[in-house]
Protein backbone atom coordinates (compact mmCIF):
# COMPACT_ATOMS: atom_id res chain seq x y z
CA UNK A 1 0.00 0.00 0.00
CA UNK A 2 1.22 3.46 0.49
CA UNK A 3 1.25 6.67 2.76
CA UNK A 4 -1.87 9.03 2.59
CA UNK A 5 -0.28 11.81 0.35
CA UNK A 6 -0.72 14.32 3.08
CA UNK A 7 1.53 11.86 5.41
CA UNK A 8 3.95 11.26 2.86
CA UNK A 9 7.10 11.44 5.00
CA UNK A 10 10.11 14.14 4.44
CA UNK A 11 12.52 12.87 1.97
CA UNK A 12 14.44 16.27 1.80
CA UNK A 13 17.61 14.61 3.50
CA UNK A 14 17.43 11.72 0.57
CA UNK A 15 17.46 15.22 -1.84
CA UNK A 16 14.31 14.56 -3.42
CA UNK A 17 10.70 16.10 -3.06
CA UNK A 18 7.23 14.74 -3.72
CA UNK A 19 4.56 14.63 -6.52
CA UNK A 20 1.63 13.38 -6.46
CA UNK A 21 0.84 10.22 -9.65
CA UNK A 22 -2.76 9.24 -10.41
CA UNK A 23 -2.95 5.36 -10.78
CA UNK A 24 -5.64 2.74 -11.22
CA UNK A 25 -6.34 1.16 -7.73
CA UNK A 26 -6.50 -2.25 -8.35
CA UNK A 27 -8.57 -3.82 -5.85
CA UNK A 28 -11.41 -1.04 -6.76
CA UNK A 29 -10.52 0.14 -10.17
CA UNK A 30 -10.69 3.56 -9.49
CA UNK A 31 -8.03 6.06 -10.09
CA UNK A 32 -6.14 6.87 -6.22
CA UNK A 33 -3.37 9.45 -5.76
CA UNK A 34 -0.21 8.31 -4.49
CA UNK A 35 3.11 9.82 -3.75
CA UNK A 36 5.57 10.45 -6.36
CA UNK A 37 8.98 10.71 -5.30
CA UNK A 38 11.50 12.97 -7.83
CA UNK A 39 14.84 13.60 -7.12
CA UNK A 40 17.17 15.57 -9.03
CA UNK A 41 19.14 14.39 -12.43
CA UNK A 42 17.35 11.42 -12.16
CA UNK A 43 14.34 10.16 -14.72
CA UNK A 44 12.22 6.76 -13.29
CA UNK A 45 11.78 4.30 -16.29
CA UNK A 46 7.99 4.37 -16.40
CA UNK A 47 5.22 6.10 -15.46
CA UNK A 48 3.76 4.80 -12.28
CA UNK A 49 0.23 4.25 -14.57
CA UNK A 50 2.22 1.70 -16.67
CA UNK A 51 4.77 0.61 -14.37
CA UNK A 52 5.64 -2.97 -14.42
CA UNK A 53 8.18 -3.05 -11.54
CA UNK A 54 7.89 -5.12 -9.23
CA UNK A 55 11.04 -4.10 -7.01
CA UNK A 56 11.32 -1.35 -4.79
CA UNK A 57 13.80 0.24 -2.48
CA UNK A 58 13.62 0.98 1.53
CA UNK A 59 14.76 4.18 2.66
CA UNK A 60 14.49 6.57 5.67
CA UNK A 61 15.93 3.40 8.31
CA UNK A 62 13.49 0.84 6.52
CA UNK A 63 10.32 3.11 6.60
CA UNK A 64 9.69 4.10 3.18
CA UNK A 65 9.31 1.92 0.00
CA UNK A 66 10.32 3.63 -2.67
CA UNK A 67 9.33 1.87 -6.43
CA UNK A 68 12.45 1.61 -8.70
CA UNK A 69 10.54 1.58 -12.11
CA UNK A 70 8.71 5.13 -11.14
CA UNK A 71 9.20 6.64 -8.23
CA UNK A 72 5.88 5.73 -6.64
CA UNK A 73 5.52 5.19 -2.73
CA UNK A 74 4.95 1.12 -2.11
CA UNK A 75 5.28 1.02 1.38
ZN1 LIG B 1 6.37 1.48 -10.06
Amino acid sequence: MSYPTDQLPDISSLGGEWTLATVPEVAFGHPVQVGRAMFPDHEWPYEPAKCTWDQGTWYLDGTLLICMGCGTDGT
